[in-house]
């Protein structure tokens, strides 16, 4: 018998996190968020100090007792409007090797298919974040 054939799902569909009901990469977050996604996040009504801290120009997600400020028993509260790079993830990009690699931290990170346009995505977004964070750093 050949062995079942493992399923995978779009890396940005979310499905093997909601399957699984998992939600480890939203604790203790290190989360980055960009201008747009702030921009988004705002519109829904929530107020940027309570959301984000800012560390050497670099704005990410604010964890409260140790969980994304966002995350509550029943998930993701902004869940179709969450961060860019919490959609890209499990896919990481490691600086030093300049390679993509599927954070090892996921557990379920096999269950998901990467294309090519998640990795460019990714990359874009690293290039805005770095961007946004030296323009901050020179204020
Ligand atoms: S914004 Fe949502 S998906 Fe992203 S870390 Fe927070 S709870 Fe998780």
């Amino acid at each position: 018998m050949r062995p079942k054939k493992e399923r995978k799902h779009g890396l940005t569909s979310g499905i093997p996190c909601r399957i699984h009901k998992c939600v480890k990469c939203c604790i203790e977050t290190r989360m980055p968020l960009s201008s747009r996604d702030i921009e988004r996040i705002v519109k829904l009504g929530f107020k940027l100090e309570d959301f984000t801290v800012e560390e050497e120009g670099e704005v990410r997600l604010r964890n409260v007792s140790g969980r994304c400020f966002f995350l509550t028993d029943d998930g993701c509260k902004i869940y179709p409007y969450r961060p860019e790079g919490c959609r890209l993830y499990p896919l990481i990009y490691d600086e030093r090797s300049g390679e993509f690699l599927m954070d090892t931290i996921c557990p379920y990170r096999h269950e998901f298919k990467v294309k090519e346009e998640d990795k460019a995505k990714l990359l874009k977004l690293l290039e805005r974040l770095s961007k946004e964070t030296k323009t901050r750093l020179k204020r």
